[in-house]
């Protein structure tokens, strides 16, 4: 039963998930029948390399069956071994975390710790290599969501690749909503799902997965299988004349697929040229109105989330439930050790269009002016509408 007094939100501007596309929707109610019907089948094979299209890759995408979370500690559990040193970049909350998951499979770990208002220098990440040698596997999250900031995959990438070492890509937040792909990286492991900027439901996970990524998880005495932290089990999946390893999760297929399409039929570049647009007229706004961005560079910014600064003297708590209380806007928190520190508003999917960048600096304004904060919210909105125009 709902509860019929609360009243649901106007505007759902959080950091993930998100309002999920109308298409999304609609291609998750479609019936498919039965997993084994070969139109079903045909369907899963062509889902899977459009995703691989969306990453550039060349083999068809690897599908899980679960929310990144899951497929992330999939990664660890596949592809780490007690043979494996693994180095750990961690400048938010997600890259600290997947230190943890290692922990439960590596032989040794480095890691390197920037505060979670930074992003990863490559230059440490070489000096890492020189100074262990041994390092097997490398982990870094792109965009590290908690703190809305990006890390330079690139550059690590190549670093990584130079080493011989494998690279595990945690994309999920940043893949569709900006210019980054597997190879661009040198990722061995690629991790994205539907739930971020792509604009479709949590529930599933899809990776590019290399050669060399396979080959060292065939030769891992203890990689997990017929496991939901299994990255083999699923491998051969998507050809229509394998087996399924389990039942699909169909409903998601269907919508995974429609939020690929509608990425691909936009036209990546403009994709990410709205979520980038949206991103910098939000950034826009909040400084102009007197309120402090969080990341410790606007270079380092997300432009799929701007995390904001709380200000002194008011919770957290308070300013997202004046937010939705009043205007009706859902802004996300922190979370784990940016929590209370931050507000994050999510450029996302559908939410990746600049008009709603006016719309959460005018509630997020007008929550800190009733809070008690002196912003000047008129000089936001209109610092956020000329950062739209200055783009037309
Ligand atoms: C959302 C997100 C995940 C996955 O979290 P789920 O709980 O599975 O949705 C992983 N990494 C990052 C950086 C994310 O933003």
């Amino acid at each position: 039963m709902t509860d019929s007094t609360i009243k649901p939100p106007v505007m759902i501007l959080t950091a993930g998930p998100v309002q999920a596309y109308p298409e999304v929707l609609q291609a998750m109610a479609l019936p498919r029948g039965y997993d084994y019907d070969p139109s079903f089948q045909a369907f899963y094979e062509d889902c899977a390399k459009k995703c691989a299209k969306a990453m550039r890759s060349e083999t068809p995408a690897l599908i899980l069956q679960a929310e990144p979370a899951v497929a992330i500690e999939a990664a660890a559990a596949s592809l780490i071994s007690k043979r494996d040193t693994v180095l750990n970049l961690a400048s938010g909350v997600y890259g600290k975390g997947f230190g943890y998951w290692s922990a439960r499979y590596h032989g040794g770990m480095v890691e390197i710790e920037v505060p979670f208002n930074e992003s990863i220098d490559p230059a440490a990440v070489a000096r890492a290599f020189e100074e262990n040698p041994d390092i097997s596997v490398v982990s870094v999250v792109h965009h590290d969501t908690p703190s809305g900031t990006i890390n330079p995959v690139r550059e690590i990438g190549a670093i990584v690749k130079q080493h011989n070492a494998l690279l595990i890509v945690d994309a999920v937040s940043s893949f569709g909503g900006m210019d980054i792909h597997p190879a661009d990286c040198h990722a061995d492991i690629f991790i994205t799902g539907p739930g971020k900027c792509l604009g479709g439901l949590p529930g599933v996970t899809f990776c590019a997965v290399s050669a060399a990524a396979w080959e060292h998880m065939e030769e891992n005495p203890d990689a997990p299988f017929a496991s939901i932290l299994s990255y083999t089990d699923w491998r051969k999946a998507w050809d229509r004349n394998e087996p399924f390893p389990f039942t699909p999760s169909m409903a998601e297929i269907g919508g995974l697929n429609a939020a690929v399409d509608l990425y691909l039929q936009e036209g990546p570049e403009n994709v990410w040229a709205r979520h980038d647009l949206t991103a910098r007229a939000c950034r826009a706004g909040i400084k102009a109105m007197g309120a402090e961005l969080w990341a410790a560079s606007e270079d380092i910014a997300s432009p799929t989330t701007t995390a904001v600064k709380v200000p002194d003297g008011v919770a957290d708590e308070e300013l997202v439930k004046a937010c939705r209380d009043r205007y009706g806007v859902v802004l996300s928190i922190g979370r784990g050790a940016t929590l209370k520190k931050l507000l994050r508003i999510g450029h996302m999917g559908p939410t990746a269009e600049p008009i709603y960048a006016v719309t959460a600096v005018a509630a997020l304004g007008g929550a800190m002016r009733t809070c008690g904060v002196e912003v000047d919210v008129a000089r936001g909105v209109d610092a956020a509408l000329r950062a739209i125009d200055a783009a037309h």
